[in-house]
């Protein structure tokens, strides 16, 4: 039995569970009916990561604590939607520290490749860029295998808003899928800080809720409900990015403002740092921590990576920032 037919079963079986214990009616039913593509996609998501135990084969028993996160689950999908939810459900990660162990002896720095960069005019070299992301928290650079410039030119998708589509481009992506980071032509001519903190958020996208596989499914899903609460708060960060997402649907504008509210605080901390508002320095900071492999992190190792960082800027003075790309 191959692992996709697996997972629509584990899903199929939650759902029917879901429908017997809560009984909120046939709605989550009639949702994977109507999502059977979308969900396809997040269970190829969720094939990649084959060093943790298949879980998919466990049952589900609902005990008090199961029925509690469910629970859970169910408050945050009437926030952003069920789908991410799903999302979250599908990708594998760690239980326990011995599985956090495993993973970080194959996911560290040494095999990444980062190219293309020197196709880049005036840009920062590929050593600067892989420079970068060694020296960030090995909770957030583990598992990024593939760095890659291309001299091409996107627009974002229709769903962040017709705005941002029109007066803007894409400047990075990160594929989920491949667990790839792209730059593309809309970073031509940022200045070499906005470079610095794009590769940040994107590098951040790889270790959010959806992707973080040093999180246990329960930390991802705190983390989310913790992030959409920031995004909604009035002393929330100033990201002008996320506050021009703009969407038809409610849920789903929300669900995207957290997941790039999310890249864009951590890009803030590991720039500016001063300008963060404390719970968001908060949410970055224990992501590291229940990762569990950054033994040495506190706020004066951060001090350390802002000065590398402020080195690789200054050698690239000269670049100028219309700021006209967004990362996506
Ligand atoms: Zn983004």
């Amino acid at each position: 039995m191959n692992f996709e037919s697996l997972r629509s079963e584990r899903i199929r079986e939650e759902a029917e569970a879901y429908v017997k214990e809560r009984n909120p009616a046939r709605q989550l039913m009639q949702f994977i009916e109507r999502n059977r593509g979308k969900i396809g996609l997040v269970m190829v998501l969720s094939a990649c990561a084959a060093i943790f135990p298949d879980r998919t084969k466990e049952k589900i028993e609902i005990t008090p604590q199961v029925r509690e996160e469910l629970e859970e689950e169910d408050k945050i999908a009437d926030e952003v939607g069920l789908l991410p939810i799903l999302a979250i459900e599908a990708c594998q990660s760690v239980a326990n520290d011995n599985e956090r162990g495993a993973y970080m002896e194959k996911s560290g720095n040494a095999g990444r490749v980062v190219s293309g960069f020197e196709k880049m005019e005036g840009g920062l070299s590929n050593k600067e860029v892989d420079g970068i992301i060694r020296a960030l928290p090995a909770a957030l650079n583990a598992d990024i295998p593939m760095v890659e410039y291309r001299n091409e030119h996107k627009t974002l998708d229709s769903k962040y808003g017709k705005n941002l589509q029109e007066k803007s481009e894409i400047a990075a992506q990160y594929d989920r899928i491949r667990n790839k980071i792209t730059v593309l032509a809309g970073m031509e001519n940022e200045s070499a800080s906005t470079v610095v903190k794009d590769i940040i958020h994107e590098v951040a996208h790889s270790k959010d809720w959806e992707s973080n596989r040093l999180l246990t499914k329960k930390e991802r899903i705190d983390l989310l409900r913790d992030v959409v609460g920031r995004v909604k708060s009035a002393d929330r960060y100033q990201s002008s990015y996320v506050e021009s997402i703009e969407n038809g649907d409610r849920r789903e504008e929300l669900y995207l403002k957290a997941s790039e509210y999310f890249a864009e605080i951590n890009a803030e901390y590991f720039t500016h740092n001063t300008l963060l508002p404390e719970g968001d320095r908060r949410i970055v900071e224990r992501v590291i921590i229940e990762s569990k492999v950054d033994k040495e992190f506190t706020r004066r190792t951060v001090a350390a990576f802002n000065k590398t960082i402020k080195q690789i800027v200054a050698r690239h003075q000269g670049r100028q920032s219309p700021m006209l790309a967004w990362s996506r």
